[in-house]
């Protein structure tokens, strides 16, 4: 069986499927699905495998459904910008489309040439422009899916707004594959950011960040479009791995990514950079490079985007997705790292993140499965009281299931289940993620 079908970027040890199908399109994909309901076989869906939370990771006799053929950019309406794409896009391939039409698709992350826009909007995936453009739930107007009989449901909306009742979309986004497989959608493009504007900002407090960031927020408005922040240990590590030298000494605690766009033909620097030296003389920053060519900001992002180089490299790694508010994320990195470093001495763990939504990454590696187990009961304990989320952006998939209840209260997992029964009872599509099948089967901890 190729490698390809049974590994993400999770770590989590895959079963052996019975079939793998690549159908071409809905018709297939609805007559695999119906085969599977008269033979009782369960589905795993797989969009492009790098889903960091063992979603579309297979189980023993699963039959999957990989979506890598359906990759099809069906239509671009230049007008309103709206794109029909099939659900096995990669994310590049729709980002691409847009800009051929002068448009823009806004969602972006490091996976972009392999994640596909099905899988981004099963996970409701997050990424670097969050804070100007919100999640992939703001991006799809319409989706059409397979649910677990093989019905067909197309609600290709092309809309922005549309009051009538229940509103489709939102049963397939973010839920996992679990309620339905998406084979197409519709997308809503945005106009192209202006000239970017983009600096690395070092600071020697995190508690300085949240005051910058909403320094900058009242400020520049919409044009701030990235605030990417990362712990001197990451960037330190990052560099040399990377080949990119640090704009500022990697010895500092925090650095920080940011990035303006002006209107279109329009730059932000003046707005930035005197937004930035504010900053500085309020004591917020300590540094501050400027990129003052594309190479220079390409070389800032190259070192954010690091992250598959730095899991390799500490294999095996915990890579978690925190969310909480900025208020409480200076006591809570301090509480787990020091927590971490006690139990797991031997192993890096490295901070870094997306203030403005929410959400801290946490790696640590390596470790073994003990120290998974470790690392995931520290972090995730540590979020109580705090208002947070176990998961900001990758999803609970298979990993994260034991602790969903952490951030989800009993009502909203029993509404849950009640959705999941209703529409696949027989526990076909995508069984075991986000919680299991058996009521009584969640581990708690
Ligand atoms: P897969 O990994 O194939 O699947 C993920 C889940 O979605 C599984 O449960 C699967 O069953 C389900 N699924 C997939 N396709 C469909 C479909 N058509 N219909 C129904 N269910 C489906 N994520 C972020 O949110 N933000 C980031 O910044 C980010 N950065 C990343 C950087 C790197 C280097 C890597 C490796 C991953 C990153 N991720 C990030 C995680 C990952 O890229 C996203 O979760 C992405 O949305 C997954 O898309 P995929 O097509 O690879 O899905």
């Amino acid at each position: 069986m190729d490698a390809r079908f049974l590994n993400d970027w999770s770590g989590v040890a895959a079963g052996t499927p019975s079939e793998v199908h690549r159908p071409t399109n809905t018709d297939e994909v609805a007559a695999i699905v119906r085969r599977c309901q008269v033979q009782n076989q369960r589905i795993t869906v797989q969009g492009g495998m790098t889903g960091l939370a063992g979603g579309a990771v297979p189980g023993d006799g699963d039959v999957v459904i990989n979506l890598e053929r359906m990759n099809r950019v069906e239509e671009v309406d230049a007008l309103e910008g709206v794109m029909l794409v099939q659900a096995g896009a990669t994310l590049q391939q729709v980002q691409e489309a847009a800009a051929q039409h002068g448009w823009m698709f806004p969602l972006d992350l490091g996976a972009r040439g392999s994640c596909q826009v099905g899988g981004n909007a099963a996970t409701n995936a997050g990424g670097i422009r969050v804070i100007r453009y919100g999640t992939m739930r703001d991006a799809v107007l319409g989706v059409e899916a397979v649910l677990a009989d093989g019905t067909v449901v197309s609600s290709l909306s092309r809309l922005v707004k549309n009051s009538t009742g229940f509103d489709p979309r939102f049963l397939f986004i973010g839920t996992e594959g679990t309620l339905g497989i998406i084979t197409r959608l519709t997308l809503r493009l945005q106009p192209p950011m202006g000239e970017l504007s983009t600096a690395w900002v070092t600071a020697s407090r995190f508690e300085a960040l949240p005051e910058l960031l909403r320094g900058l927020k009242l400020r520049l408005g919409p044009s701030l479009c990235a605030f990417e922040f990362m712990s001197g240990a990451f960037v330190s590590l990052a560099a040399p791995l990377s080949g990119q030298e640090p704009p500022a000494a990697a010895s500092m605690p925090w650095h920080v990514l940011i990035e303006a766009s002006g209107a279109p033909n329009r730059s932000a620097d003046e707005e930035l950079h005197a937004a930035l030296a504010d900053a500085m003389e309020a004591g917020h920053i300590d540094d501050c490079a400027l990129a003052s060519t594309i190479a220079h900001r390409q070389a800032f992002w190259r070192l954010r985007e690091s992250i598959p180089e730095v899991l390799t490299h500490l294999k095996p790694t915990a890579a978690l997705d925190i969310g909480m508010p900025w208020t409480q994320t200076a006591d809570y990195m301090k509480e787990v790292g020091a927590a971490l470093a006690l139990a797991q001495p031997d192993a890096q763990h490295l901070f870094l993140g997306h203030l403005g939504d929410h959400n801290l990454h946490l790696i640590s590696g390596p470790v073994d499965a003990q120290g998974l187990h470790a690392v995931d009961e520290i972090a995730y304990r540590a979020l109580r009281g705090r208002h947070g989320t176990i998961s900001a952006e990758h999803g609970v998939g298979r990993l994260k299931k034991p602790y969903l209840h952490m951030t989800r209260s009993p009502g909203e997992i029993e509404l849950m289940r009640r959705l999941k029964q209703a529409m696949d009872p027989a526990q076909r599509l995508n069984p075991g993620r986000i919680f299991d099948d058996d009521k009584n089967g969640d581990t708690r901890c």
